[in-house]
């Protein structure tokens, strides 16, 4: 970068790591320096001079900001699937800074000829590249896999830079050995898989039962709790613990199957698998707010630590899918976001009135260290803001 920046957010109430393993952090201060954390601490022992950005916390909650790991971006923040300009600018404003396609599937008159899907992919791949909607990281061109593609495919699509698979099971290919086979090509050339789990979404879309998601093995058990129809508990539960694979639970989902999912992998010792995601755009809509409403319908119903539901969004996300966000720590993306209990809820501190199933306020949007947002539109207004003062 030409001209080096540096952000300081001073003040801080208190800091989510979005680690399962140290939820919570020591310190009253983050310096980011060209994007980057470069320091967490105590403001005094830190080198907070000559910043060109300051923030002041005014005592409020830091945490990273929101990964969505489940989305259908189509292109810039327009969706067509309900006609909706600026969706992804009203996310931002729920907190999510980075976002994951699971295919762009909404497009209107979407190639399924293989040319054409990997066309369409690498085109996807680039235009969220080069365009971030209000500074959002959508990670996208996802293709969606169809009968007939072969081991050179998975190979072109890696080397032209795509690196995602959208949900097995929205094309054609719905039988779990042509399933395995292709996203054990893709796997070999560095391509992340992602399967639809349960009844079909939308009409046109189909069933995938746990043999198929087990037999097909994708990196991640796409929305476990259905999106929306879930599959039988003991299927769900058997998925858990017959794979070690991600465990995403979506807000376009049954809650109830959630919650199950997310209890089995308690039980399982294995809560670094479980990972969130809105699907929006979707039947249902979308959710500017999901992720947050899935981490207090989770923390509140589940009784899961506040701090621990945000892992779900942050940290875990980010391990799975090898992002350089999702966490507080040196050398991380600055991408972090300023909250607080939410005016007149109930609740001791923030993390309570979450633990009682109310929403933080989002105070302010942070991404690559640069200022996005400030009170939220969506978010029911902050108790106390951070402000920009220097
Ligand atoms: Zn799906």
């Amino acid at each position: 970068m030409e001209n080096p920046t540096k952000l300081v957010v001073r003040n801080i109430g208190l800091i989510l790591s979005g680690k399962l393993e140290n939820p919570i952090l020591d310190g009253d201060c983050v310096v980011a320096v060209d994007g980057r954390i470069s320091e967490i601490g105590r403001e005094q022992d830190l080198d907070t001079g000559n910043a060109d950005t300051v923030v002041d916390a005014n005592g409020v909650t830091l945490s990273p900001g929101l990964i969505d790991s489940h989305v259908h971006p189509v292109i810039g923040d327009y969706t067509p699937r309900q006609q909706q300009l600026h969706w992804i600018d009203s996310c931002l404003h729920g907190g999510v800074t980075s976002m994951i396609s699971a295919g762009e599937v909404h497009m209107p008159g979407r190639p399924k000829d293989i040319v054409g899907l990997k066309a369409l992919a690498i085109a996807s791949q680039r235009w969220y590249e080069n365009f971030r909607p209000s500074g959002v990281k959508v990670f996208a061109g996802a293709p969606v896999i169809e009968e007939g593609m072969e081991e050179h495919d998975f190979k072109e699509l890696a080397e032209a830079g795509v690196s995602l698979l959208g949900e097995v099971g929205l094309g054609s290919v719905k039988a779990g050995d042509k399933a395995k086979q292709m996203v054990a090509w893709a796997r070999k050339y560095g391509i992340q898989s992602t399967i639809h789990t349960g009844g079909p979404s939308i009409p046109g879309s189909g069933l995938i039962d746990k043999d198929v998601v087990l037999e097909a093995d994708a990196d991640i058990i796409g929305h476990i709790n259905g999106g929306h129809t879930a599959l039988p508990d003991d299927q769900i539960v058997c998925l858990c613990e017959q794979c070690q694979r991600g465990i995403e639970v979506v807000h376009n989902g049954n809650e109830r199957s959630a919650l199950l999912a997310v209890r089995t992998a308690f039980e399982l010792n294995q809560p670094e698998r479980v990972i969130l995601g809105t699907d929006a755009p979707a039947g249902s809509g979308v959710q500017p707010l999901g992720i947050l409403r899935m981490i207090a319908m989770l923390s509140s119903l589940g009784d899961i630590p506040a701090e621990t539901a945000f892992c779900f969004a942050t940290g875990n996300t980010a391990r799975m899918r090898d992002l350089d966000c999702g966490i507080i720590e040196p050398g991380r993306s600055a991408d972090m976001i300023l909250i607080d209990r939410a005016q007149h809820a109930p609740g001791k501190d923030m993390l309570d009135s979450i633990r009682q199933g109310n929403l933080p306020g989002v105070g302010m949007t942070i991404i690559d260290g640069i200022v996005r947002s400030a009170r939220s539109r969506n978010t029911p207004p902050a108790e106390t803001l951070p402000s920009v003062v220097g």
